[in-house]
């Protein structure tokens, strides 16, 4: 899941906020995009103002991947941000398909 649990704030600009497809991070449900963004902290100091406007799913290598456009409150910037939802999707399989065993083949 997350391996950055103890940063609590990250800001916008941090090199390793999921700002392009290829920095996309992995997650497991979508909640947890909302909570990644709610923890953000924007390049002008706000945090806590992130607000979403739009999220877009797209079809990605392998699987999919959410985009969440989103506005800060306190200033107005705007910022895409990518989110890997794969596994959000390989669940939904294993609900639709139960017999499969859940596990992809190797
Ligand atoms: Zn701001």
């Amino acid at each position: 899941m997350d391996d950055r649990p103890n940063r609590l704030r990250i800001p916008i600009t941090d090199p390793e906020a999921p700002t392009s497809p290829e920095e996309a991070l992995s997650v497991r449900a979508v909640p947890q995009e909302y909570a990644y963004v709610a923890r953000l902290q924007c390049t002008c100091g706000a945090h806590g103002r992130i607000e979403v406007t739009r999220q877009a799913l797209l079809a990605a290598e392998g699987g999919y991947m959410d985009r969440l456009d989103v506005r800060c409150q306190a200033c107005g910037a705007s910022y895409s941000l990518f989110f890997d939802v794969s596994a959000v999707f390989a669940q939904y399989n294993r609900l639709l398909n139960p017999d499969e065993g859940g596990a992809p083949p190797e």
